[in-house]
């Protein structure tokens, strides 16, 4: 870390590894705050970033969690998404939050939690109606005519972000703000002088580049640059599938809440510019611990899904819109976070070197953050230290933790027996 009594210049060089949701706000924060020599690399040849996580169609916005520490942040963030940059990528359709009949008991206690985080706060008065009815659940989407035997609430005080479309903005708002972003610049590895001081990184090329601070914000892939980070951050894939709709058909869900079985999955009003309805099925995350370092990290083939989550994609369907169930399914692939143990972001310097910080820890829920989780960084950089100790550096444990509000369990890419590829429908049809 800077020392204590180093204020640092707004000259200063600063280099971002990764141009993902973390790294972008990162450089969009340090430009809007005056810093003049920012620069970004990231591995992808196009934006959004092939590998980013936040390169997505949408992800939900809501306000509750289990902790209110971060229903404290998400309101935050949710006022964020309603200023100029972000407000047009921001669609407030509601947020329908249930478990099925057959949920886990695990899986209604976490939604109680979450539930909690919110309804006594003056945000959300008269936003939250009961579920507890088929009945309940049509008066927000009348269209939906599976059973749904569910229960849970809806909460009209959230819903959804266009996610590649608002990384794009913000891309284009960090260029105007003089922030300079290579694309196809893969990290190899980072310089040391000293043994300890970080001097900067050196991509796949060969180039080098300087910096008096280098911060990693490489998502599920950071382990393969910072080895050490391993016991804190475990990354994770999941699922995700669309169905093309017709214009009809995408106009009859116009509007529709985000609705989200806890122990089912997750679905979105079809995307308002290609009529692609996005689906995600509830499971746990997988590892990939078949790599040379032994570490899990993500695989070059992402293209596929696991053919259970398949199946709880269409249960899903089956029981909100049954006549989609059957249809087929494109794009199906998996989006790879970086979980911790308790689902607390790590913003820190990292330990035993200096001028090197980590954004990381993102645990599947900081797409929402994307307006104001620079700002974070931003401080931890200013002040020399991260001062909240939920989001310090900690050495972590080898040992498997049961995450409240996930369902099921982890699984690794060895013990999935069937997969699914978009390719299998192309061969059926030849
Ligand atoms: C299926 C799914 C659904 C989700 N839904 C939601 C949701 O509804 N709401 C929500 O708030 N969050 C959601 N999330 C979580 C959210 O997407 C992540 O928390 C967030 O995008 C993580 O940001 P990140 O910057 O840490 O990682 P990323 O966005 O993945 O960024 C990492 C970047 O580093 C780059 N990179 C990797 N290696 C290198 C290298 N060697 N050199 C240079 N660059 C490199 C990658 O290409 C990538 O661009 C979801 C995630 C998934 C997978």
């Amino acid at each position: 870390m800077p020392l204590a009594t180093e204020v640092m210049d707004k000259q200063t060089s600063i280099l971002i590894l990764g141009a993902g949701t973390f790294g972008l706000s990162t450089a969009y924060h340090l430009a809007k705050a005056g810093y003049t020599n920012v620069t970004v690399l990231e591995k992808s040849p196009t934006f959004p970033p092939e590998l980013s996580a936040g390169n997505d169609l949408n992800k939900i916005l809501r306000a509750e969690y289990e902790d209110p520490f971060y229903a404290e942040l998400a309101l935050e963030a949710m006022a964020a998404w309603k200023s100029p940059l972000f407000a047009p990528y921001y669609h407030e359709t509601g947020y329908l939050l249930c478990n099925s009949s057959a949920a886990p008991e695990k899986s209604k206690k976490s939604l109680q939690k979450s539930l909690n985080s919110i309804q006594n706060r003056p945000a959300f008065r008269g936003k939250i109606t009961p579920v507890i009815s088929r009945e309940d659940i049509r008066r927000v989407a009348p269209v939906f005519d599976g059973p749904m035997q569910w229960k849970g609430y809806f909460n009209s005080f959230a819903g959804y972000a266009s996610a590649a479309d608002a990384m794009t903005a913000v891309y284009s708002a960090c260029t105007a703000l003089g922030v300079t972003i290579h694309l196809d610049s893969a990290v190899k590895t980072l310089t040391y002088s000293k043994g300890e001081v970080c001097a900067g990184a050196v991509t796949t090329s060969g180039k080098h580049y300087s910096a008096s601070t280098t911060i990693l914000a490489l998502g599920a892939s950071l382990g393969s640059i910072l080895p050490q980070i391993k016991r804190q951050v475990i990354p994770r894939a999941s699922p995700v599938a669309h169905i093309q709709l017709t214009t009809e058909e995408a106009a009859k869900l116009r509007g529709i809440p985000v609705t989200y079985a806890r122990d089912l999955g997750f679905f979105f009003e079809p995307d308002r510019r290609t009529n692609l309805l996005k689906i995600c099925p509830a499971m746990a995350g997988y590892t990939n611990y078949n790599t040379s370092s032994g570490l899990s990290l993500p695989a070059e083939d992402n293209a596929f899904i696991p053919a259970r989550d398949e199946k709880t994609i269409r249960r899903l369907l089956r029981e909100t819109l049954p006549a989609l169930a059957d249809r087929p399914l494109i794009d199906r692939h998996i989006c790879w976070c970086a979980d911790t143990a308790d689902s607390e972001y790590v913003i820190d310097f990292v330990p035993g070197k200096k001028r090197l910080a980590v954004v990381t820890g993102d645990s599947a829920h900081a797409f929402k953050m994307l307006p104001i989780v620079g700002k974070w960084v931003k401080d931890v950089l200013e002040k020399g230290q991260q001062e909240n100790k939920r989001w310090r550096w900690k050495e972590g444990n080898d040992a498997e933790v049961d995450v409240s509000w996930r369902v099921g369990k982890s699984t690794d890419f060895r013990d999935v027996k069937e997969i699914r590829r978009d390719s299998d429908v192309v061969r059926a049809k030849l």
